[in-house]
């Protein structure tokens, strides 16, 4: 309890004293048997009653009155209060009391959260929560069982301040001294939880660009700017101009942006180079540069072409035409330019030389002549067949000549090759002949019937020589044989002895 509220009630006390004092001169004096009343309530902490209170007289018939003229079974005192309370009693013989008093300290109400403090029951805070509490019976306040101190302020009402800075759930309790509760339960968090960050003013190159998060639980804000460096990402850049050193070897390209003339750059190119037509003998050949800068994530490239490949030495020569020796052991290939017919070379080719077909005795045989040149890098070849080499000698054996007979075939003298069996009448082989006529036809054979002894006279003889045959004591040729067979009949026997024998004395009778 302070001092103020002290005081007031050390002043209400002394007035109804005074008033209690006074009582007796301004009415009659209290009757014996009408002190006794009940106080009916709800009973709180240290004699305070938490509701209203009931006063009814003791006695039986007994009235009760507030002022001492409406007068009841009973007076309900309302609260809340603390001053005494006046109260006038009538017997049943409608003998009055004068005026009684009774203390009566009645608090009704809880402690309540003044009207707009953020401090509520299941709020959540950021770091630190301060409460403000309306009580004007306060006693006590509690966090989580602990008393809290607390700062009093009783300008318009009488309120109590607090503030938690403990990071948690907590429970607090502020009690009146009726024991009236209020009870909150809060949760302090450590620090601010913020929700997503969002923009409220887009940044560009000139204009500063603001995003904002904001705390779920309280109006904490963060606001968060663009930099310098960010803003420099931001400009609005033209295409830029390129300038190309002469040679295409580096460029340089130029920036400009939309937002700002300040605002201007100027970069080194990254240089690449590629042959887009190459050089020839007639024509110098194109290099195509190519310039790329990258700026704020954007690609920029410029061409710039360039006739800087000289002429080059060498020749778009076609297949050469061969010219050769008539007998194979020279030749040289004359070339010619496709670009130009000026352009054209002539050169002496290497000769290798082969023998793809050997000479024999009837064919001469042949030389493949192979002529190959080297011309940038490339090789032509040429190839001719001649029939140089000799065919060679035959190789002769002379077949003597052989008398024909009646009975075989002779031949001249001739000579006969073992390789390609021709027949040749010289031992040079010049003159050739056919086998068929080196042939000598067999002697024609002439028979005289019964002369078969071949002396050329048919007598005596050769019928004696007939009949030793029959009797198998001599042998026949051929001719004899035929000569012997005088009836033609296949057969030698005594009949063509008797015919020789007749032919004979007919030749003697002639
Ligand atoms: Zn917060
Ligand atoms: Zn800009
Ligand atoms: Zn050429
Ligand atoms: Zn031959």
């Amino acid at each position: 309890m302070n001092a103020s509220f002290k005081k007031v009630f050390s002043v209400l006390l002394c007035f109804s004293i005074l008033a209690t004092l006074m009582a007796p001169a301004v009415s009659a004096a209290p009757a014996a048997d009408v002190t006794d009343i009940s106080v009916e309530g709800t009973q709180g902490n240290d004699g305070w009653y938490t509701s209203d209170v009931t006063l009814t007289p003791v006695a039986p018939g007994s009235l009760i009155s507030s002022n001492g003229s409406d007068w009841q079974q009973s007076i309900v005192v309302k609260g809340d209060r603390t001053s005494p309370f006046t109260y006038y009693l009538k017997d049943a013989d409608g003998q009055e009391s004068g005026a009684e008093k009774i203390t009566l300290k009645i608090d009704k109400t809880a402690p309540r959260i003044r009207s707009g403090s953020a401090f509520k029951d299941g709020g959540i805070y950021c770091k630190t929560v301060s409460g403000g509490i309306v009580e004007e019976y306060f006693d006590k306040i509690l966090v989580d069982g602990e008393p809290i101190r607390y700062t009093q302020d009783d300008y318009d009402e009488i309120k109590y301040y607090f503030t938690i800075n403990t990071a948690g759930s907590h429970t607090v309790e502020v009690y009146d001294k009726a024991g009236n509760v209020l009870t909150a339960n809060i949760t302090v968090n450590e620090d601010h939880v913020y929700g997503d960050l969002v923009q409220t003013k887009a940044p560009s190159c000139t204009v500063r660009g603001n995003w904002e998060k904001q705390c779920i639980y309280c109006i904490h804000k963060v606001i968060i700017s663009s930099t310098d460096a960010e803003m420099d990402q931001l400009h609005d850049w033209n295409e830029p101009t390129f300038e190309w050193a002469e040679d295409g070897s580096s460029a340089t390209a130029s920036f400009t942006c939309n937002n700002s003339e300040l605002h201007a750059k100027t970069l080194d190119a990254e240089i690449t180079s590629e042959v887009v037509t190459p050089a020839t003998c007639v024509e110098p050949g194109e290099t195509k540069y190519t310039a790329t800068v990258e700026l704020q994530g954007q690609t920029y490239t410029d061409e710039k072409i360039i006739k800087d490949i000289p002429i080059s030495a060498e020749h778009a020569w076609e297949e050469p035409q061969f010219v050769w020796a008539n007998d194979g052991s020279l030749a040289y290939a004359e070339f010619v330019c496709g670009n130009s017919s000026e352009h054209n070379k002539s050169v002496v080719a290497e000769v290798t030389s082969e023998v793809v077909k050997a000479a024999t005795c009837t064919e001469p045989g042949e030389t493949k002549y192979t002529a190959t040149v080297e011309m940038q890098g490339q090789t032509y070849t040429d190839v001719k067949i001649i029939k140089d080499i000799p065919a060679i000698a035959h190789s002769l054996t002379k077949v003597d000549a052989t008398q024909a007979s009646e009975t075989k075939e002779g031949n001249i003298e001739y000579y006969i090759c073992g390789d390609c069996k021709k027949a040749f009448l010289d031992a040079e082989g010049k003159t050739e002949i056919s086998l068929e006529d080196t042939v000598l036809p067999k002697v024609e054979v002439k028979v005289v019937k019964g002369d078969a002894n071949a002396d050329g006279k048919v007598g005596i003889v050769d019928a004696k020589l007939v009949l030793k045959y029959v009797a198998q004591m001599q042998t026949l040729s051929d001719k004899e044989y035929k000569a012997a067979d005088m009836n033609n009949d296949g057969n030698v026997t005594v009949v063509d002895a008797k015919l020789i024998l007749k032919l004979i004395a007919g030749i003697n009778n002639a």
